[in-house]
């Protein structure tokens, strides 16, 4: 099969903004993008937002912010605009209503006057006798002149489609191959709803030869419009885009993902502080893989070798194990100056660090980031661990349990001694040290660092003991050996 047609790739994404964008959503857009990345093409974004009863002006900000956030930016579509706008479905119904018009003129489109709950009966009689439902040519060929006198009087009804019977509809999809579709198998269904608005299928069918698009890029559960929109241009004389459809997306049960098995929003991948290269690189692989050794790679790398041809037709896993571990990969790939400004806004989410930052602050945070780098996954789990570094913390269970061990008082109390007559912080040689006061009391280094640990940290976790005194500062770290003695440590 070739790719790229003849033609400047043109692809798009086309979202309904109903909703924020999900993980499908996403690796359909990044897909698209690549593709366009790849061939030099436009990557065009459309908004689908006819059903106005279910669109909101958040989710689009959602879908818009998402997208940005991944790295995923558009040539032609809302905020940037472009030559084949606009760029929202619902303006452009003029076209919409020029091509219905047109389609009742030549009568492969006619006005249906039967009750959707008929419709709803003969459908399901229809499926009990195991067969295809087909219009009942009684209301199909309801004279012309008839249905417009009816339609003027005001007469409620929908617009439908005239499938053709016995049409062989073939596509060359670049994942799935040949795809031939009956047209025999597809209904008479309804262009346009009772209020004049045309449905998906032959608005998205009209838009995607308007703007000129080449590849029609989407998820695997739209294979079932293909063919209506294929109609729509064959009887239109419109040029037809190329096709991939691409897997579902299937959870840790081998069922579609669905909020149960972990399909979220990208929203709350970020909030919960996930590096968006992380996501990326993840949603990349879900159904496409560079070879079959390559799991961690940039968006130029991906661009480099993006082929249709290689995006798997099988269901893509979603497995959070391996996203996590991404994320952990990218996060400590992360330069400490820039981790420091990402961990930023969560710190302060948590009123650690001050709305407004002084430049120590932000020098302490780059010290903090560095400090943690190496034991973190997500952007969102430093305040929690990283707080006793700014607030005073109860000990948990384990580290009550270090202070409160026989003869603990005594080696805190020998180490205090020790630390508070050197001058310089932290300490030089920190083991050394601690390795002198166990000796002197005829116990094992472990005995003192654990301790030691629980005292200024609250837990028996965290980066080096030497970076957290160095963190904590000299007054700080003794006025904390001096409360665990006096509140916790107990002698033997
Ligand atoms: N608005 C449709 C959706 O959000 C677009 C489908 C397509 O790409 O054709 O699912």
């Amino acid at each position: 099969m070739t790719e790229p047609a003849s033609r400047p790739v043109r692809v798009r994404f086309a979202p309904s903004p109903t909703g924020r964008l999900h993980l499908g959503g996403a690796r359909t857009a990044l897909f698209n993008w690549a593709f366009a990345r790849r061939h030099g093409g436009r990557f065009v974004l459309r908004v689908e937002d006819t059903d106005r009863a279910r669109n909101t002006e958040e989710s689009l900000t959602s879908i818009l912010d998402s997208l940005r956030w991944l790295g995923l930016d558009w040539d032609e579509g809302p905020e940037v605009g472009g030559e084949h706008g606009p760029y929202f479905q619902s303006e452009r119904q003029g076209r919409h209503r020029e091509a219905l018009e047109r389609g009742l003129r030549e009568g492969w489109l006619y006005r249906c006057f039967v009750p959707l709950d008929e419709v709803r009966a003969q459908r399901e009689a229809a499926r009990a006798a195991k067969g295809n439902w087909r219009f009942d040519p009684g209301s199909r060929e309801l004279d012309p002149r008839e249905a417009e006198r009816r339609a003027a009087a005001g007469e409620p009804h929908v617009v439908r489609m005239r499938v053709p019977e016995g049409e062989r509809l073939v596509i060359h999809d670049h994942v799935r191959g040949e795809v031939t579709f009956d047209s025999s198998e597809v209904e008479d269904w309804v262009v346009a709803r009772a209020d004049g608005v045309p449905t998906y299928n032959f608005a998205c069918a009209l838009d995607d030869a308007d703007m000129a698009v080449t590849h029609v890029i989407r998820g695997e559960e739209h294979l079932v419009n293909t063919p209506k929109q294929m109609l729509v241009r064959r009887f239109l004389g419109l040029p037809e885009p190329e096709y991939a459809h691409v897997p579902l997306i299937l959870g840790a049960d081998g069922r579609k993902l669905s909020k149960r098995t972990g399909d979220t929003a990208v929203e709350d991948y970020r909030a919960r502080g996930y590096p968006p290269e992380a996501l990326f690189n993840f949603l990349a692989l879900l159904g496409f893989s560079i070879d079959d050794k390559t799991t961690l790679f940039s968006p130029d790398e991906l661009v480099r070798h993006f082929e249709l041809g290689r995006i798997q037709k099988g269901g893509a896993v979603f497995d959070p194990v391996k996203l996590d571990w991404m994320a952990g990969e990218y996060l400590r790939a992360t330069p400490t100056d820039e981790l420091a400004r990402r961990v930023l806004p969560w710190m302060q989410e948590a009123g650690l660090v001050p709305d407004e930052p002084s430049a120590a602050d932000l020098e302490r945070l780059e010290r903090v980031a560095g400090a943690f780098r190496e034991r973190l996954t997500l952007y969102g789990e430093l305040p929690e661990r990283a707080r006793f570094l700014y607030e005073e913390v109860e000990p948990d269970a384990k580290a009550a349990q270090a202070l409160a061990a026989p003869g603990v008082a005594e080696l805190l109390q020998d180490l205090l001694a020790a630390l508070e007559e050197r001058s310089e912080w932290p300490p030089a040689d920190l083991p050394g040290l601690v390795r002198e006061v166990a000796a002197g009391r005829g116990a094992k280094p472990g005995a003192v660092m654990k301790p030691l640990r629980a005292a200024l940290t609250g837990t028996l976790g965290g980066p080096e003991l030497v970076e957290v005194l160095d963190l904590l500062g000299r007054e700080r770290s003794l006025a904390r050996l001096r409360r665990a003695l006096a509140t916790g440590a107990r002698n033997g």
